[in-house]
């Protein structure tokens, strides 16, 4: 009722209106002629009909406007769905980007035409494909790894992979995968591959570029190095105390740079992807040692205390001696650098479970909280880093990241600033290349 009334509002008050109108208008007629002479009643009678009418006809005339709006809004809405789904449709089909539809086990239900094109196939032969089979990490556990992942219902987002054409081409591209249950209740995964094959082969062009200056820059620097070493060996006494400290300075500048020419080129050599470990036996404790030797006299120069720990049943394993020393000696090396004078540093290897931790500790300056998400970037610099020690280009961690996962293991680290780091590299030793020897 309440409704009603508040639906026909509008009308009610018009006729209320209308009513005192023309019943103010019959009081003007009838005191204006003789009241004898007419029906007061009747009069009355007739007002309250027409008023009757008008109430009904505009209650009649909303209802009907408000009937026809909500078909309005009906078919508006139903003619958006369409058109929605038809955009959808359309967005689908003719995407720049590969779409593809997959069930669980990776089988292609259907594919828009980029997907075709970047698998080089015909649209209408693309569906059953295991579009798994056609993917490829540079390591093969990292593809088992985001299929797991999907199967599990967790979404996967741009995972760089090369995409296997028809014939032996392949392209590059960005991998996303998400799972969903479909109306029919069967779990389904929607693909996306945005093709980077051009991104890629410029950034290839640039590392090889890199590569290949460092490679040349190696020679002249061994000269001038030779050049410096023989002018002090010559004759030593002929040169005066300041020119034995500019021939040191010069050593020490020319050692800093054959260095920077190191890492450039273990850089570009990762990303290029062109660095295979090359298994051997390596004493752990002797390239440890070395590694400590080498640092000595900063070591000294700070008066840090050096701790060792070596789990003497790994001290020879089979492994890649370059890629550990390279381990070691950033680890190593950014500990002596951040590493505040009279501190101490923990070094060492240990067992756990099948695989070998290597730890480097110290007490040093830290890393601020704000910077651990990007520590492994390339050239990346912590801000007290950067304040405080400015000799450092934020290779070796990502030389260490690279270096740690052609091994197929794992870098951790906790830290804390102004109480120090630790940083923990996990590798497997049950893998059966990766054996222990005594
Ligand atoms: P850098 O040449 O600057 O040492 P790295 O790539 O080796 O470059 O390290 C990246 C950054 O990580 C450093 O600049 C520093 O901010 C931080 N870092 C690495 N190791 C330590 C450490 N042991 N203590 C404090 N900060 C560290």
């Amino acid at each position: 009722m309440n409704s009603w009334f508040s639906q026909n509002k509008k009308p009610l008050i018009q006729s209320l209106g209308v009513f005192l109108l023309m019943f103010g208008a019959v009081i003007l007629i009838t005191i204006y002629y003789d009241f004898s002479q007419i029906d007061v009643g009747a009069l009355l009678f007739l007002t309250a009909f027409l008023c009757c009418v008008f109430v009904a006809k505009n209650t009649f005339d909303m209802s009907q406007a408000s009937d026809m709006s909500e078909e309005l809004k009906k078919s508006v809405a139903s003619d958006l769905a369409i058109s929605s789904e038809e955009l959808y449709v359309q967005l689908y089909k003719n995407s720049p980007v590969p779409y593809l539809i997959i069930d669980f086990e990776g089988h292609v239900k259907s594919a828009n035409i980029a997907a075709a094109r970047l698998l080089g196939e015909k649209q209408i032969s693309v569906t059953g494909i295991n579009i798994f089979s056609r993917l490829k990490c540079d390591e093969l556990e990292h593809l088992d790894l985001l299929v797991e992942k999907y199967r599990k219902g967790l979404a996967v987002s741009d995972e760089m992979v090369r995409v296997g054409k028809v014939g032996s081409l392949e392209s590059w591209a960005l991998l996303s995968l998400y799972g969903f249950t479909d109306a029919a209740g069967e779990k389904i995964g929607l693909l996306t591959l945005v093709d980077i094959t051009k991104q890629k082969k410029a950034e290839d062009a640039k590392s090889e570029f890199v590569s290949l200056a460092s490679h040349q820059l190696r020679t002249p620097i061994a000269g001038m190095k030779w050049s410096a070493e023989l002018l002090l060996m010559d004759n030593p006494n002929s040169l005066n105390a300041r020119q034995h400290k500019y021939i040191d300075r010069l050593l020490i500048s020319i050692q800093r740079m054959a260095m920077l020419v190191d890492d450039f080129l273990r850089v570009s050599r990762f990303e290029l992807g062109t660095f295979q470990a090359e298994y051997k036996k390596v004493n752990l404790v002797e390239l440890f040692e070395d590694v400590i030797d080498e640092q000595s006299t900063r070591v000294k120069q700070k008066k840090i205390t050096i701790k060792t720990f070596f789990d003497e049943s790994l001290s020879k394993i089979e492994s890649d001696p370059n890629l550990i020393r390279m381990i070691v000696t950033n680890l190593y090396t950014n500990a002596t650098k951040y590493t505040r004078e009279e501190g101490t540093i923990h070094l060492g290897f240990a067992r756990k479970e099948d695989n070998i931790v290597i730890t480097v500790a110290d007490n040093g300056i830290g890393i601020p909280i704000e910077d651990h998400d990007d520590i492994f970037a390339k050239l990346f610099r912590a801000s007290n880093a950067v304040r405080n020690v400015p000799d450092g280009t934020g290779l070796g961690l990502y030389i260490l990241k690279e270096a740690v996962t052609v091994l197929r293991g794992r870098v951790t680290f906790t830290s804390t600033e102004n109480i120090g780091t630790t940083f923990e590299v996990t590798l497997p030793l049950e893998d059966p290349d990766l054996k222990t020897k005594d």
